[in-house]
């Protein structure tokens, strides 16, 4: 019945798949096949989308581009939605305020910003995925979080109403918030950006990308999903938060690998999938025992960053969820 609700509405901005491979729908590359994936570009479309999963009553797991998930090898049995969109077009709103769909991909976002002189995105530069996924996770680097551009966003709570939450009510963490977890849908934002001179904003994003590369893998060539767990919590608010990828090097993580799973060379918080046969098995696997070092050398339990989909052996979250 669903599946002909959503054919039915005929809209040039969804399309239903079957049996897709999840490991063409992220950055690692990994993944089994989801039963039902909806492919959605358009906030008014993902709106059309939410309205028949509601009254349905049937639950569905809501991606942007998968570049922080890991996606179980036996795939998901359930509903996938993807909302993503080549179109970076943010409309204007007010004086230096601006929305734009949430399923835009947050560089473009960012190299759009810089490109018309609007400071403010600039640090996001070369931050894989959606500006939804992006706001969900809280997304940032050096030192800037997306919370801290953002006025409203427009969306759909867990029960599946529409509703338009300020930056307060989302809780707001260090690369998460209530969004993430909660069920809610993003369809749309509303941010802020100051006046800046283009010239100077073009050259620190072309610094920034050129640091990034110098640091982060090239997913398209070595797949992978970013940071794997998140920096430590500072133990005064005097200080910064601690590198997680300090402590998994010089626990002396580098040196590991679990099947077709190893850590960056460059980078020890960042796992990649070094052969065409690594599994999320492999990954989860290698992710437990760095874990498990940095626990004995440095007496801390590292948190991951990135969330997992579906069933991964040797995890005890749970079978079929995404935790
Ligand atoms: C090479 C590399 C470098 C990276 N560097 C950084 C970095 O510097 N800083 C950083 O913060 N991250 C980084 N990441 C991680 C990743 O880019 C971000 O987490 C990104 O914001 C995820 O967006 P996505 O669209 O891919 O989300 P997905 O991976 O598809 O989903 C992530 C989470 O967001 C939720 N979500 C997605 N879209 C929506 C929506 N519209 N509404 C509600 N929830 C939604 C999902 O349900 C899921 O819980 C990096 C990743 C890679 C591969």
């Amino acid at each position: 019945m669903i599946v002909s609700a959503l054919q039915n509405l005929a809209d040039p901005a969804v399309h239903l798949r079957e049996n897709v491979p999840l490991r063409d729908c992220g950055t690692f590359q990994i993944g089994g096949p989801a039963r039902h994936v909806v492919e959605c570009h358009a906030p008014s479309a993902l709106g059309k989308v939410r309205e028949i999963f509601k009254t349905h009553g049937i639950p569905a797991v809501l991606l942007g581009q998968g570049s922080n998930v890991l996606f179980s090898d036996e795939g998901w049995p359930g509903w996938i939605v993807r909302y993503l969109s080549q179109d970076c077009k943010p409309e204007p709103i007010g004086e230096n305020r601006w929305r734009v769909s949430a399923a835009a991909d947050l560089d473009a976002l960012a190299a759009w910003a810089c490109a018309s002189g609007q400071a403010g995105l600039e640090a996001f530069s070369g931050i894989p995925g959606t500006i939804g996924g992006g706001v969900a996770g809280n997304a940032g680097a050096w030192g800037a979080q997306l919370e801290q551009v953002l006025e409203r966003i427009h969306g759909w709570d867990p029960e599946g109403k529409q509703a338009i939450w300020l930056v307060a009510e989302c809780q707001f963490e260090y690369r998460d918030s209530r969004l993430k977890h909660d069920g809610s849908w993003i369809g749309a934002i509303d941010f802020r950006t100051e006046p800046g001179d283009p010239v100077i904003l073009e050259q620190k994003r072309r610094e920034i990308l050129s640091l990034r590369a110098q640091k982060h893998p090239d997913w398209r060539k070595t797949p992978c999903i970013g940071s794997f767990f998140r920096n430590l919590a500072p133990s005064s608010a005097a200080e910064r938060r601690q590198a997680a990828g300090w402590f998994l090097e010089t626990a002396g993580a580098k040196n590991e690998r679990v099947g077709g799973a190893a850590v960056f060379e460059k980078h020890a918080n960042i796992l990649v999938k070094a052969t065409e046969t690594c599994t999320a098995a492999d990954v989860a696997a290698l992710a437990r025992r760095l874990q498990s070092r940095v626990k004995i050398v440095h007496g801390y339990n590292l948190i991951r960053e990135i969330r997992y989909l579906g069933f991964i052996p040797g995890e005890t979250d749970g079978f079929h969820t995404f935790h």
